[in-house]
């Protein structure tokens, strides 16, 4: 589950947010203020990255035979 890390604009909190929809709107848990930046933390590029590597190792086991496109005669 990617976990954003949000910078007020207003009060200039700094907190997290776990995000199911980017559009969802994200509300300050201090001052309220709906004007929050997004901010590149760990979180996100770890999780981004691991989504990516266990997307792509899980394809050949679960992809039938499309492991290598055929060419190195394992199958
Ligand atoms: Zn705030």
């Amino acid at each position: 589950m990617p976990i954003y890390e949000y910078l007020c604009d207003q009060c200039e909190t700094r907190f997290e947010k776990i995000v199911i929809n980017k559009q969802q709107e994200i509300a300050c848990p201090k001052c309220a203020s709906k004007k929050a930046s997004i901010q590149l933390s760990v979180f996100a590029t770890a999780n981004g990255g691991g989504n990516g590597a266990s997307a792509k190792s899980s394809a050949p086991s679960g992809g039938g035979g499309s492991c290598c496109g055929g060419g190195c005669g394992c199958h």
